[in-house]
């Protein structure tokens, strides 16, 4: 399925014209000189600063952070894209360390605004100058009851380089260097693990369990490593847990997205009390299928006659349309991609799996990366991540600590763009057989960015809990693994036996803790705001332009608040499981049943 040219790889030039380009030395030269100075000019001083002082010492921070995060951001890209070149890995772990140093020199200004007294902060952050920084200050000195002295920062953040990101390391390492062997039409040959994941879309169900097997049985063969890996992860977050004072081992990823316990609860209850919803839908994809009941790797399968394949120029053709239809501005964002190669297309070995879209700093543009199979999911994932690009664009009117969105508004326009393909797609389209294949992907994949990533976040709660208590082996954590997946397909859903080792694939657990709950968050918010687009037409759009330009400036409470919903409101998350439920009435009329 490769196209693969010079130009399907993207082009880091922009950035630097090679991994020993002088000026990527001479802008860790600088950032170094940068940071000494402001150290000296600023340490000790924060809290004696008036409003004018502050901003000053702001936009210095946010200018020497730029320049320290650009050699790493290049270097990130570039391991992305080929993880086991060695110049690569050596320029990644080199920045990597830099980063490291750099954080550790800068660590006293956030600690000196978080020790500035009430009071004094009260009077200095109210004065209209700040008002851009106004939300990231406070946003700051919410952590300051975890937070430690410098000196402990330092040592924390210096021996994270040994510890965490070296386990986080490893693990990106091994995931990309797994190569498998598996027979498909009567012959043998290598596979990436992208390639046999596209696999569970295959028509064949032998062809799609052996190809699931396969992969997850490479997983258990690396059973030392990744398990390794994941109970150090966990033992390094429950210590940090305990050394600040959190109450839980999700409360720092709630502070983090300004978002109270009790939403994030009440958002995973109504998802599991939804949890009918979802067989509800594999029941019936197993009749679509003739099958009398589905097997974990028959939720994706095609159904019968449909085998559609989309070139990567048709694909990229309609995800541009869709995005026209909204607004033409969006399409001559999304284009310039293409046009300025910061798009890495086709998969191949050494190359990270999955796809992400990474946004830089206001500065320069973000970079896409896709592991194109030509599958009707993979044309969702390229208006997926070009809705992460687009949001990044719009950000950059943002200063640099405004311009990143936190976790649950990130996923905003991702799901967005999806949803805008999805109903460009099945209007344009006239073939009932089709229609069907449409809504049932469609489906499909808000199950998996609500219910199973509800299934995921269950799951990790549950792992770092037991790990509080000793080590977890690996058949414990395949057990756990087994169980909160089995609540979610009950009798519907037969799991094959080598899915045990599902947990071992899934890299959120390792970069991010708590990372999957903000997928659920962000398709139920975007279902709805979806809902108020297809009610209020083209008034809607600058509601919206307005949430994605505010970038990380406002919370996810503030920004639904423009749109006019309540976060807080409990029965706002069943709005958009209703919708969801509407879409499997819509399949059943179709259907005909
Ligand atoms: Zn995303």
């Amino acid at each position: 399925m490769s196209e693969a040219t010079p130009e399907s790889r993207w082009d880091l030039t922009p950035l630097y014209s090679s991994p020993d380009a002088t000026e990527l030395a001479a802008d860790l030269d600088e950032a170094r000189r940068q940071a000494a100075a402001f150290r000296s000019d600023y340490s000790g001083k924060i809290s004696g600063l008036d409003a004018g002082g502050l901003l000053a010492a702001l936009r210095r921070y946010e200018a020497l952070s730029e320049l320290i995060a650009k050699p790493q951001l290049y270097a990130h890209l570039l391991f992305a894209s080929d993880s086991g070149d060695d110049t690569a890995k050596c320029l990644s772990q080199q920045t990597a360390e830099f980063a490291n140093l750099m954080s550790r020199e800068l660590l006293f200004f956030n600690l000196e605004i978080m020790a500035v007294p009430d009071e004094t902060f009260a009077a200095v952050s109210a004065d209209p100058c700040l008002e851009s920084y106004r939300h990231h200050l406070a946003h700051v000195r919410r952590f300051k009851p975890h937070t430690l002295t410098e000196r402990e920062e330092q040592l924390l953040t210096l021996k994270n380089l040994s510890g965490v990101e070296a386990f986080t390391r490893l693990y990106d390492e091994l995931s990309a260097s797994l190569t498998y062997s598996m027979e498909l039409d009567n012959e043998v040959r290598e596979f990436t693990g992208e390639e046999l994941l596209s696999l569970l879309h295959h028509p064949d169900a032998t062809v799609r369990e052996r190809a699931f097997a396969t992969f997850l049985k490479k997983h258990e063969e690396h059973e030392i490593v990744l398990g390794s890996v994941f109970n150090t992860v966990i033992l390094d977050h429950g210590q940090e847990i305990e050394l600040r004072g959190y109450a839980d081992p999700m409360a720092p990823t709630n502070l983090g997205n300004e978002l109270t316990e009790g939403v994030v609860g009440r958002l995973m209850e109504v998802s599991e009390e939804n949890y009918g919803l979802a067989r509800e839908y594999f029941t019936h994809k197993a009749k679509l299928l003739n099958l009398p009941k589905l097997k974990n790797t028959d939720i994706y399968a095609p159904l019968p006659g449909s085998d559609r394949k989309f070139g990567f120029g048709e694909a990229c053709e309609l995800v541009r349309t869709a995005f026209r239809q909204f607004s033409p501005a969006w399409e001559e964002i999304i284009t310039a991609f293409f046009a300025d190669r910061r798009v890495d297309i086709y998969p191949r070995t050494g190359k990270s799996g999955g796809a992400f879209c990474m946004g830089m700093t206001p500065s320069f543009l973000p970079y896409v990366l896709l592991n194109y199979t030509g599958n009707l999911r993979d044309v969702a994932t390229i208006a997926h991540e070009l809705g992460h690009g687009l949001h990044f664009v719009l950000a950059r009117r943002q200063s640099l600590v405004n311009y990143h969105p936190c976790l649950p508004l990130a996923e905003t326009a991702s799901v967005f763009g999806e949803m805008l393909l999805t109903r460009h797609l099945l209007d344009t389209e006239s073939d009932k057989a089709v229609k069907i294949e449409l809504l049932c992907a469609k489906i499909e994949d808000i199950i998996a960015t609500t219910f199973r990533q509800n299934v995921l976040t269950r799951f990790e709660e549950r792992i770092h809990r037991e790990r509080q208590e000793g080590l977890l082996t690996s058949t414990r954590l395949c057990d756990l693994w087994w169980e909160e997946n089995g609540r979610l397909y009950g009798d519907a859903v037969e799991m094959i036996e080598p899915y045990r080792w599902g947990w071992s694939y899934i890299s959120h657990f390792i970069h991010a803790r708590f990372y999957c709950y903000s997928y659920t968050f962000a398709e139920l918010l975007v279902l709805s705001l979806y809902g108020q687009y297809r009610e209020e037409g083209p008034s809607f759009i600058p509601v919206l332009e307005e949430i994605l330009n505010g970038g990380g400036s406002r919370s996810p409470v503030e920004a639904a608040k423009l749109a006019g919903i309540d976060l807080e409101d409990p029965g706002f998350w069943q709005k958009g499981y209703d919708f969801l439920g509407e879409l499997i009435g819509e399949l059943k009329g179709l259907v005909g049943n």
